[in-house]
């Protein structure tokens, strides 16, 4: 009898031990999910607050306009593109208007000066590469400009020449698929160069040339950003020419590539 109420006993301490042992592996478990939860709804609570940053940062993009060329040209050669042994000159002075006389460079700073407070009103926020035409700027400068200013859109402004006068439209210029410097920027580059050559055309009714791929173009090569290069037009045509250095036309132009853009972050 005695000896039972010993064996008795010595169960009821092994149950009370086991039980305490359950409790508490219990409470810790609670802990510990308790723990996470708290430290999974502060990163929540971080998460919440980038999504706040993200969200106005968009508000406030940043569209880098480059108007081609400039009266003055920088001397020399440069890389066309990042670790490239082939070299072109730093800029060419552009083309000229056959019928208006007007050149390429005072035309593309006229129409960047346009396209800025467009923008703006746009809520976008706006660098030019350029200002005036009295100073002289590689395209390798024109694409740091972008680099640096973390562009959203890099878009580089130019008027087309052809040999005849027959040539009119509008073309883009994009890198390709296969671009050895700076091809992990080619989708965005190659959206970019759609949305706004679809959207110019559409507002100017400028006959539309397409989007043509190369990789011979500096500013493009230097660029590690979503960069277009846009031919508004030919000012070797007459009546283009003519048409381009029209209020109403230029209206038109500005509307169509802000347009562009604005379809480019949809
Ligand atoms: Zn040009």
């Amino acid at each position: 009898m005695k000896h039972q109420n010993l064996i008795v006993a010595v169960l009821i301490v092994i149950i009370a031990v086991l039980i305490g042992a359950v409790a508490f592996d219990i409470h810790a478990r609670n802990t510990a999910a308790s723990t996470k939860k708290t430290s999974k709804k502060s990163s929540q609570t971080s998460a919440a607050s980038d999504q706040a940053k993200t969200t106005q940062t968009a508000a406030q993009k940043t569209i880098v306009l480059d108007p081609g060329h400039s009266a003055v040209m920088p001397s020399g050669n440069e890389a066309i593109g990042p670790g490239s042994s082939e070299t072109k000159a730093k800029d060419m002075v552009g083309t000229k208007g056959v019928a208006t006389g007007v050149t390429e460079y005072d035309f593309m700073l006229n129409l960047a000066n346009a396209l800025k407070p467009e923008l703006e009103k746009r809520g976008y926020n706006v660098v030019l590469t350029r200002t005036d035409s009295s100073s002289a700027h590689s395209c390798i400068d024109r694409a740091q400009v972008a680099n640096d200013n973390h562009a959203d859109a890099f878009i580089r402004l130019h008027a087309n020449a052809a040999e005849s006068a027959a040539p009119e439209g509008a073309m883009t210029i994009n890198i390709t698929a296969n671009n050895p410097y700076t091809k992990a920027t080619y989708t965005q580059c190659r959206k970019l160069s759609d949305c706004v050559l679809d959207a110019y055309c559409s507002a100017t009714g400028a006959k539309r040339e397409g989007v043509s791929e190369r990789d011979d173009l500096t500013g493009n090569n230097w660029a590690t950003v979503p960069t277009t290069l846009i031919e508004v037009g030919y000012m070797t045509n007459p009546d283009e020419d003519k048409r381009m250095q029209t209020d109403a036309y230029q209206a038109k132009m500005v509307q169509g590539i802000a347009n562009g853009i604005d379809q480019f972050f949809k």
